[in-house]
Protein backbone atom coordinates (compact mmCIF):
# COMPACT_ATOMS: atom_id res chain seq x y z
CA UNK A 1 0.00 0.00 0.00
CA UNK A 2 1.43 3.90 -0.85
CA UNK A 3 1.97 5.96 2.03
CA UNK A 4 -0.33 8.76 2.52
CA UNK A 5 1.19 11.96 1.37
CA UNK A 6 -0.86 13.52 4.28
CA UNK A 7 1.63 11.45 6.94
CA UNK A 8 4.57 13.38 5.80
CA UNK A 9 5.09 16.58 7.90
CA UNK A 10 7.09 19.49 6.59
CA UNK A 11 10.53 18.23 7.28
CA UNK A 12 9.76 14.49 6.16
CA UNK A 13 8.35 15.98 2.38
CA UNK A 14 11.94 17.90 2.46
CA UNK A 15 13.99 14.79 3.25
CA UNK A 16 12.22 12.38 0.91
CA UNK A 17 12.71 14.78 -1.56
CA UNK A 18 16.55 14.98 -0.93
CA UNK A 19 16.56 11.40 -0.64
CA UNK A 20 15.21 10.74 -4.20
CA UNK A 21 17.34 13.52 -5.58
CA UNK A 22 14.96 15.34 -6.28
CA UNK A 23 14.97 19.68 -5.99
CA UNK A 24 13.35 20.67 -1.96
CA UNK A 25 11.87 23.44 -2.48
CA UNK A 26 9.08 21.52 -4.07
CA UNK A 27 8.02 21.14 -0.80
CA UNK A 28 7.05 24.74 -0.11
CA UNK A 29 4.86 24.25 -3.56
CA UNK A 30 3.39 20.98 -2.27
CA UNK A 31 2.38 22.27 1.37
CA UNK A 32 0.76 25.25 -0.32
CA UNK A 33 -1.26 23.44 -2.96
CA UNK A 34 -2.24 20.84 -0.71
CA UNK A 35 -2.72 22.61 3.09
CA UNK A 36 -3.27 26.20 1.76
CA UNK A 37 -5.27 26.21 -1.43
CA UNK A 38 -6.23 22.43 -0.63
CA UNK A 39 -6.96 22.56 -3.94
CA UNK A 40 -7.52 18.60 -4.53
CA UNK A 41 -7.06 14.86 -3.68
CA UNK A 42 -4.38 14.75 -7.21
CA UNK A 43 -0.39 15.22 -6.56
CA UNK A 44 -0.07 18.95 -7.24
CA UNK A 45 0.82 19.96 -10.88
CA UNK A 46 2.95 23.07 -10.14
CA UNK A 47 5.72 21.29 -9.30
CA UNK A 48 8.72 19.56 -11.71
CA UNK A 49 7.78 16.59 -14.21
CA UNK A 50 10.09 14.39 -12.18
CA UNK A 51 8.87 15.18 -8.69
CA UNK A 52 5.18 14.94 -9.94
CA UNK A 53 5.75 11.42 -11.30
CA UNK A 54 7.95 10.93 -8.46
CA UNK A 55 4.89 11.66 -5.45
CA UNK A 56 2.40 9.99 -8.21
CA UNK A 57 4.07 6.74 -7.97
CA UNK A 58 4.87 6.51 -4.69
CA UNK A 59 2.37 8.08 -2.75
CA UNK A 60 -1.34 8.14 -2.00
CA UNK A 61 -3.38 11.58 -2.15
CA UNK A 62 -6.97 9.89 -0.87
CA UNK A 63 -8.74 11.10 2.18
CA UNK A 64 -11.03 9.93 4.29
CA UNK A 65 -14.37 9.86 2.64
CA UNK A 66 -17.69 11.49 3.91
CA UNK A 67 -20.01 9.16 4.67
CA UNK A 68 -22.65 10.93 6.26
CA UNK A 69 -23.68 14.33 6.80
CA UNK A 70 -25.95 15.77 9.81
CA UNK A 71 -26.98 19.28 9.82
CA UNK A 72 -28.33 20.62 12.85
CA UNK A 73 -31.26 22.83 12.35
CA UNK A 74 -30.66 24.69 15.64
CA UNK A 75 -27.66 26.18 15.41
CA UNK A 76 -25.80 25.40 11.94
CA UNK A 77 -23.00 22.47 13.70
CA UNK A 78 -22.18 19.94 11.05
CA UNK A 79 -21.10 16.33 11.88
CA UNK A 80 -18.98 14.28 9.80
CA UNK A 81 -19.35 10.02 9.72
CA UNK A 82 -15.97 9.48 7.64
CA UNK A 83 -15.23 5.91 6.62
CA UNK A 84 -11.45 4.70 6.57
CA UNK A 85 -10.33 2.62 4.07
CA UNK A 86 -10.47 -0.32 6.25
CA UNK A 87 -14.23 0.49 7.00
CA UNK A 88 -14.21 1.85 10.31
CA UNK A 89 -15.75 5.16 10.95
CA UNK A 90 -15.06 8.50 12.70
CA UNK A 91 -16.38 11.84 13.28
CA UNK A 92 -15.70 15.16 13.30
CA UNK A 93 -17.74 18.13 14.24
CA UNK A 94 -17.83 21.82 12.91
CA UNK A 95 -19.08 24.03 15.22
CA UNK A 96 -20.22 27.34 14.56
CA UNK A 97 -19.18 30.60 15.84
CA UNK A 98 -20.63 33.29 14.02
CA UNK A 99 -19.37 32.80 10.33
CA UNK A 100 -16.27 30.77 11.31
CA UNK A 101 -16.01 27.66 12.51
CA UNK A 102 -13.92 25.23 14.96
CA UNK A 103 -13.56 21.58 14.40
CA UNK A 104 -13.86 18.99 17.46
CA UNK A 105 -11.40 16.35 15.98
CA UNK A 106 -11.16 12.53 16.36
CA UNK A 107 -7.66 10.93 17.39
CA UNK A 108 -8.94 7.33 17.81
CA UNK A 109 -11.71 4.56 16.76
CA UNK A 110 -13.45 4.72 19.36
CA UNK A 111 -11.31 4.81 22.69
CA UNK A 112 -9.81 2.75 25.73
CA UNK A 113 -10.41 5.87 28.25
CA UNK A 114 -13.93 3.78 29.10
CA UNK A 115 -15.16 7.30 31.05
CA UNK A 116 -18.35 6.27 32.63
CA UNK A 117 -20.19 9.19 30.84
CA UNK A 118 -19.12 8.81 27.31
CA UNK A 119 -20.52 7.25 24.56
CA UNK A 120 -17.50 7.15 22.80
CA UNK A 121 -15.54 5.42 25.49
CA UNK A 122 -18.48 2.46 25.58
CA UNK A 123 -16.75 1.62 21.86
CA UNK A 124 -13.59 0.18 23.69
CA UNK A 125 -10.66 1.25 21.58
CA UNK A 126 -10.51 -0.39 17.57
CA UNK A 127 -7.36 1.53 17.01
CA UNK A 128 -5.16 4.88 16.56
CA UNK A 129 -6.08 7.09 13.98
CA UNK A 130 -3.20 7.85 11.01
CA UNK A 131 -1.85 11.56 11.21
CA UNK A 132 -3.11 11.61 7.15
CA UNK A 133 -6.50 10.32 8.92
CA UNK A 134 -6.34 13.30 11.64
CA UNK A 135 -5.46 16.22 8.82
CA UNK A 136 -8.05 14.29 6.57
CA UNK A 137 -10.83 15.24 8.72
CA UNK A 138 -9.76 19.10 8.81
CA UNK A 139 -9.51 19.27 4.98
CA UNK A 140 -12.51 17.30 4.03
CA UNK A 141 -14.66 19.15 6.34
CA UNK A 142 -12.89 22.50 5.08
CA UNK A 143 -13.88 21.14 1.62
CA UNK A 144 -17.39 20.30 2.67
CA UNK A 145 -17.76 24.27 3.62
CA UNK A 146 -16.43 25.75 0.33
CA UNK A 147 -19.10 23.52 -1.47
CA UNK A 148 -21.67 23.76 0.55
CA UNK A 149 -21.59 26.92 2.32
CA UNK A 150 -19.33 28.81 0.13
CA UNK A 151 -17.60 32.14 1.95
CA UNK A 152 -17.81 30.37 5.10
CA UNK A 153 -14.38 28.10 4.31
CA UNK A 154 -12.91 29.39 7.91
CA UNK A 155 -11.74 27.16 10.61
CA UNK A 156 -10.09 28.97 13.18
CA UNK A 157 -9.55 26.87 15.79
CA UNK A 158 -9.04 22.88 16.19
CA UNK A 159 -10.01 21.08 19.42
CA UNK A 160 -8.36 17.43 20.00
CA UNK A 161 -12.23 16.63 21.57
CA UNK A 162 -13.93 14.42 18.98
CA UNK A 163 -13.52 10.34 19.64
CA UNK A 164 -10.35 9.40 21.48
CA UNK A 165 -7.42 10.30 24.10
CA UNK A 166 -5.17 12.38 22.24
CA UNK A 167 -2.29 11.81 24.17
CA UNK A 168 -3.00 8.23 24.13
CA UNK A 169 -2.10 8.70 20.28
CA UNK A 170 0.77 11.34 20.89
CA UNK A 171 2.83 10.84 17.56
CA UNK A 172 0.31 11.12 15.16
CA UNK A 173 -1.73 13.86 16.77
CA UNK A 174 2.15 15.53 17.16
CA UNK A 175 2.60 15.38 13.56
CA UNK A 176 -1.12 16.56 12.33
CA UNK A 177 -0.18 19.27 14.91
CA UNK A 178 3.05 19.91 13.16
CA UNK A 179 1.16 20.19 9.91
CA UNK A 180 -1.29 22.34 11.08
CA UNK A 181 0.95 25.07 12.41
CA UNK A 182 2.93 24.75 9.64
CA UNK A 183 3.82 28.64 7.89
CA UNK A 184 3.56 26.81 4.15
CA UNK A 185 0.18 25.58 4.48
CA UNK A 186 -2.95 25.72 6.70
CA UNK A 187 -0.64 28.12 9.04
CA UNK A 188 -2.90 27.79 11.97
CA UNK A 189 -1.96 29.70 15.14
CA UNK A 190 -0.56 27.84 17.63
CA UNK A 191 -2.73 29.55 20.06
CA UNK A 192 -5.64 28.25 17.78
CA UNK A 193 -4.61 24.23 18.56
CA UNK A 194 -6.03 22.54 21.96
CA UNK A 195 -5.79 19.11 23.19
CA UNK A 196 -8.09 17.96 25.17
CA UNK A 197 -6.83 14.75 27.89
CA UNK A 198 -8.33 13.05 30.38
CA UNK A 199 -5.10 13.06 32.37
CA UNK A 200 -2.64 10.51 30.38
CA UNK A 201 0.56 11.36 31.97
CA UNK A 202 2.74 9.18 29.31
CA UNK A 203 1.88 12.63 27.17
CA UNK A 204 1.49 15.09 29.44
CA UNK A 205 5.37 13.95 30.05
CA UNK A 206 5.89 14.76 26.24
CA UNK A 207 3.99 17.46 25.91
CA UNK A 208 6.63 20.14 27.80
CA UNK A 209 9.58 19.06 24.99
CA UNK A 210 7.42 18.15 21.97
CA UNK A 211 4.77 20.43 21.57
CA UNK A 212 4.99 23.23 23.64
CA UNK A 213 2.57 26.58 22.99
CA UNK A 214 0.02 23.85 22.29
CA UNK A 215 -3.33 24.61 24.53
CA UNK A 216 -4.07 21.85 26.93
CA UNK A 217 -7.31 21.23 28.34
CA UNK A 218 -7.89 18.55 31.07
CA UNK A 219 -11.45 16.70 31.66
CA UNK A 220 -11.34 17.22 35.31
CA UNK A 221 -14.79 16.37 36.27
CA UNK A 222 -14.16 16.06 40.12
CA UNK A 223 -11.19 17.54 42.70
CA UNK A 224 -12.01 14.55 44.73
CA UNK A 225 -10.09 11.10 43.90
CA UNK A 226 -12.64 8.47 44.53
CA UNK A 227 -15.24 10.42 42.72
CA UNK A 228 -12.80 11.07 39.37
CA UNK A 229 -11.55 7.45 39.68
CA UNK A 230 -15.35 6.22 39.00
CA UNK A 231 -15.98 8.85 36.27
CA UNK A 232 -12.42 8.40 34.94
CA UNK A 233 -11.39 4.86 35.51
CA UNK A 234 -7.50 6.05 34.51
CA UNK A 235 -7.83 8.22 37.51
CA UNK A 236 -6.84 4.96 39.29
CA UNK A 237 -3.64 4.63 37.65
CA UNK A 238 -2.90 8.47 37.03
CA UNK A 239 -4.39 10.02 39.99
CA UNK A 240 -5.03 13.62 39.85
CA UNK A 241 -2.68 15.19 42.41
CA UNK A 242 0.45 13.64 39.88
CA UNK A 243 -1.76 15.00 36.63
CA UNK A 244 -1.40 18.20 37.93
CA UNK A 245 1.79 18.13 39.01
CA UNK A 246 2.91 17.54 35.07
CA UNK A 247 0.81 20.37 34.49
CA UNK A 248 2.15 23.05 36.34
CA UNK A 249 5.21 22.23 34.78
CA UNK A 250 4.63 23.09 31.69
CA UNK A 251 5.17 26.53 30.43
CA UNK A 252 2.45 28.98 29.87
CA UNK A 253 2.61 32.09 27.60
CA UNK A 254 1.63 35.33 28.17
CA UNK A 255 -1.73 35.03 27.67
CA UNK A 256 -2.40 31.55 28.02
CA UNK A 257 -4.49 29.09 30.44
CA UNK A 258 -5.07 25.70 30.90
CA UNK A 259 -8.93 25.20 30.62
CA UNK A 260 -9.95 22.72 33.03
CA UNK A 261 -13.48 21.11 31.70
CA UNK A 262 -15.66 20.07 34.29
CA UNK A 263 -19.02 18.05 33.56
CA UNK A 264 -21.78 18.76 35.75
CA UNK A 265 -23.75 15.25 36.27
CA UNK A 266 -26.74 15.67 38.33
CA UNK A 267 -26.43 14.80 42.12
CA UNK A 268 -23.05 13.63 41.34
CA UNK A 269 -20.53 16.45 41.85
CA UNK A 270 -22.89 19.31 41.39
CA UNK A 271 -23.09 20.20 45.04
CA UNK A 272 -21.91 23.73 46.22
CA UNK A 273 -19.46 21.82 48.31
CA UNK A 274 -17.98 19.77 45.33
CA UNK A 275 -17.43 23.69 43.59
CA UNK A 276 -15.84 25.02 46.81
CA UNK A 277 -13.09 21.61 46.15
CA UNK A 278 -12.65 22.32 43.04
CA UNK A 279 -12.36 26.31 43.15
CA UNK A 280 -9.65 25.65 46.25
CA UNK A 281 -7.69 23.16 43.81
CA UNK A 282 -7.24 25.35 41.28
CA UNK A 283 -7.10 28.88 43.04
CA UNK A 284 -3.98 30.77 42.13
CA UNK A 285 -2.96 28.53 38.85
CA UNK A 286 -3.76 30.05 35.34
CA UNK A 287 -6.67 28.48 34.96
CA UNK A 288 -9.96 28.73 32.89
CA UNK A 289 -13.04 26.68 33.79
CA UNK A 290 -15.23 25.52 31.53
CA UNK A 291 -18.44 23.68 32.91
CA UNK A 292 -20.29 20.62 30.45
CA UNK A 293 -23.85 20.29 31.34
CA UNK A 294 -23.98 16.40 31.06
CA UNK A 295 -25.37 15.56 27.55
CA UNK A 296 -28.08 12.39 27.66
CA UNK A 297 -26.62 9.61 25.30
CA UNK A 298 -29.37 6.57 24.31
CA UNK A 299 -28.55 4.56 27.64
CA UNK A 300 -26.49 7.12 29.44
CA UNK A 301 -26.87 6.05 33.51
CA UNK A 302 -26.28 10.11 34.11
CA UNK A 303 -28.95 13.24 34.30
CA UNK A 304 -27.48 17.09 33.46
CA UNK A 305 -28.49 19.30 36.38
CA UNK A 306 -31.40 22.00 36.53
CA UNK A 307 -30.12 25.29 35.42
CA UNK A 308 -30.46 26.58 38.72
CA UNK A 309 -28.16 24.30 40.18
CA UNK A 310 -25.82 24.77 37.46
CA UNK A 311 -25.52 28.67 38.00
CA UNK A 312 -25.15 28.21 41.93
CA UNK A 313 -21.86 26.12 40.89
CA UNK A 314 -20.54 28.89 39.48
CA UNK A 315 -21.25 31.31 41.78
CA UNK A 316 -19.32 29.42 44.17
CA UNK A 317 -16.27 29.26 41.84
CA UNK A 318 -16.96 33.14 40.96
CA UNK A 319 -15.85 33.52 44.50
CA UNK A 320 -12.56 32.29 43.95
CA UNK A 321 -12.08 34.09 40.95
CA UNK A 322 -11.28 32.00 38.40
CA UNK A 323 -12.55 32.44 34.86
CA UNK A 324 -15.99 30.32 34.12
CA UNK A 325 -17.49 29.77 31.55
CA UNK A 326 -21.02 27.43 30.85
CA UNK A 327 -20.30 26.09 27.52
CA UNK A 328 -23.58 25.83 25.50
CA UNK A 329 -24.85 23.08 24.14
CA UNK A 330 -24.19 23.01 20.42
CA UNK A 331 -25.31 20.13 18.23
CA UNK A 332 -27.11 18.05 20.16
CA UNK A 333 -29.89 17.07 18.19
CA UNK A 334 -27.73 15.77 15.60
CA UNK A 335 -26.06 13.95 18.19
CA UNK A 336 -22.81 15.84 17.98
CA UNK A 337 -22.44 17.46 21.45
CA UNK A 338 -19.24 16.28 23.86
CA UNK A 339 -19.77 12.88 24.57
CA UNK A 340 -21.88 11.87 22.12
CA UNK A 341 -19.69 10.95 19.20
CA UNK A 342 -20.67 7.69 18.83
CA UNK A 343 -19.85 6.01 14.96
CA UNK A 344 -21.50 2.67 15.52
CA UNK A 345 -25.06 4.01 15.65
CA UNK A 346 -24.87 7.39 13.64
N1 LIG B 1 -10.27 11.99 25.71
C1 LIG B 1 -10.22 13.42 25.75
C2 LIG B 1 -10.95 14.12 24.61
C3 LIG B 1 -12.34 13.65 24.26
S1 LIG B 1 -13.70 14.15 25.23
C4 LIG B 1 -10.68 13.91 27.10
O1 LIG B 1 -11.09 13.10 27.93
O2 LIG B 1 -10.57 15.10 27.37
C5 LIG B 1 -13.91 15.85 25.04
C6 LIG B 1 -14.71 16.45 26.21
O3 LIG B 1 -16.07 15.99 26.22
C7 LIG B 1 -14.13 16.04 27.55
O4 LIG B 1 -14.05 17.08 28.45
C8 LIG B 1 -15.13 14.99 27.99
O5 LIG B 1 -15.01 14.77 29.33
C9 LIG B 1 -16.42 15.59 27.52
N2 LIG B 1 -17.55 14.67 27.52
C10 LIG B 1 -17.53 13.34 27.29
N3 LIG B 1 -18.76 12.81 27.43
C11 LIG B 1 -19.60 13.82 27.76
C12 LIG B 1 -21.00 13.89 28.02
N4 LIG B 1 -21.79 12.83 27.95
N5 LIG B 1 -21.53 15.09 28.32
C13 LIG B 1 -20.73 16.20 28.36
N6 LIG B 1 -19.41 16.19 28.11
C14 LIG B 1 -18.84 15.01 27.82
Amino acid sequence: MKQSFYDLNFSDLERVLQQNELNDSAASVLFNWHYKKKENTQCATNIAKAASAFFQHHFDFSLPEIDTVQESNKDRSVKFLFKLKDNHKVETVLIPFHNKYSICISSQVGCAMNCSFCFTGKQGLKRNLTTSEIVGQFLQAWRWLRKNRPGEERILNIVFMGQGEPLHNFDAVKKACEIFLSQHGTSIGIQKITISTAGYIPGLKRWREEIPGVNLALSLHSPVEEKRSELIPINMKYPLDEVLHYIDQIPLHKKQFITYEYILIKEFNDSPEDAKQLGTLLAGKRAYINLIPFNAFPGSQYQCPDADKIAQFKAVLDTFKIPTLIRGTKGDDVLAACGQLNSKIS
